[in-house]
């Protein structure tokens, strides 16, 4: 489906960024998956062809793009065949807005030009060992202590958590707040900070060049001019972004399931078995069809969220919608794929077969399917 949204300077920049995926990214992407990570320089690359946070103002040092030119980073890096990359993607649109929306002034003047050439990497920590779905049973304490907050705890899972140089982390400031989530609060916490400390880099079931770790506070230190909006809205703040949020980790699904299904298609018509291509035995013709006409619908709901989202209308239910449906959607594609390939689709070399590890994720980060349809439920009065 032709989206409405692109006109001529989009597809020029889109075409820039294929071409550096292509030479830069994609014929490393075996390689970063057994070094479990994406090189440090890459971010630098990264940032000097002006794809990261494209949407930053030109006077923090961006190039003052729309949500457009977001989404072309999203589809182009998720065709490189490197899970790594989507640490960039989550930097560039689901951490780096936080500073946009809630920072002050001095705030932005610090980190955004860093974020944008690729100096600062950064991680969004609100999950910890004891609280994902539930974010208002969080339990890291931040305890003012005159011009510092004294930050006690442990998040998990967190993506960029290992290479990030700042992490805008999920405090309790207020234990005691009836309802729970008025006592949280976010705060900008620098990499180097006393107390401050890296955890393991998590090892999962795909997406291995992904850098997912764990982040540790003890006793540590945070000025309290690092307080991101105001004390006790940090829930708030959580929600806003979410959308947004979901909105990118829906669309990296999409594009996912469409490059699995385009090269799964080209391999079943070049296959041949018993005499005639895999994809001409009816079975398979027809698995085909129905993987594609699941894409078609992703691709045809995607697109006019998007749309929606450029036009600035609300699309808290539908993204949640599209978020369970979609994730769900990747990984029933990236199964049957693998098994159009045979004994290939059990071969690492074969992108297709890394592809069912690499988008497992997608179900249960940015909200689980099921926390997408308590969502929905709720919005629909069930
Ligand atoms: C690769 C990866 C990257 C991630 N990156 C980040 C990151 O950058 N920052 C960050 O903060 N977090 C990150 N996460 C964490 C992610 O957001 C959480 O794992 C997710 O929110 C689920 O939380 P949980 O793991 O604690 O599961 P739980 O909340 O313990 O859920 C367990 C099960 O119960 C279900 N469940 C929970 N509540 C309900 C309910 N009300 N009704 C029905 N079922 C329910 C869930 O759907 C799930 O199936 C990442 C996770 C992964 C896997």
């Amino acid at each position: 489906m032709e989206a409405k949204f692109y006109g001529e300077e989009h597809n020029i920049f889109r075409k820039s960024i294929k071409d550096f995926v292509n030479k830069e990214i994609k014929p490393h992407a075996e390689k970063w998956d057994e070094d479990r990570g994406i090189p440090r320089d890459l971010w630098h690359k990264v940032g000097a062809q002006g794809y990261l946070c494209p949407w930053v103002d030109e006077k923090y040092g961006g190039a003052g793009g729309g949500f457009e030119y977001s989404v072309i980073v999203h589809e182009e890096l998720g065709r490189s065949e490197c899970p790594g990359v989507s640490g960039i993607g989550i930097h560039n649109d689901i951490i780096v807005p936080y500073i946009h929306h809630q920072g002050n002034e001095k705030q932005k003047e610090k980190y955004l030009p860093g974020c944008v050439n690729g100096d600062i990497i950064t991680a969004v920590a609100m999950t910890e060992p004891e609280a994902g779905s539930d974010l208002a049973a969080i339990r890291t304490k931040a305890v003012r202590d005159g011009d510092h907050y004294v930050v006690n705890g442990q998040k998990t899972f967190i993506s960029n958590g290992i290479n990030c140089n700042l992490a805008v982390t999920a405090v309790k400031t207020d234990p005691k707040a009836d309802p729970p989530h008025k006592g949280i609060s976010v705060l900008l916490i620098e990499e180097g900070t006393p107390g401050f400390s890296k955890g393991r880099l998590l090892d999962k079931t795909g997406g291995h060049s992904m850098d997912t770790g764990e982040l540790v506070f003890e006793d540590c230190l945070v000025p309290v001019e690092n307080l991101l909006g105001e004390e006790g809205r940090g829930f708030h703040y959580l929600m806003y972004n979410l959308q947004q949020e979901r909105l990118i980790l829906t669309i990296d699904a999409q594009v996912a399931a469409e490059y699995v299904m385009e090269k799964t298609i080209d391999y079943c018509k070049t296959r041949t078995v018993f005499g005639r291509p895999v994809s001409s035995h009816q079975h398979n013709t027809f698995k085909i069809v129905e993987m594609a006409t699941d894409v078609e619908i992703g691709r045809t709901f995607l697109n006019s969220l998007i749309e929606d989202f450029i036009e600035g209308r609300d699309i808290t239910m539908r993204v949640s919608m599209a978020k369970w449906w979609i994730s769900e959607m990747v990984n029933r594609v990236a199964y049957h794929c693998t098994q159009l390939h045979g004994g290939y689709g059990c071969m690492k070399e074969y992108y297709v077969a890394r592809a069912p590890g690499d988008v497992r994720y997608m179900t249960i980060a940015a909200g689980t399917t099921e926390i997408m349809k308590v969502i929905v439920g709720n919005i629909m009065g069930l």
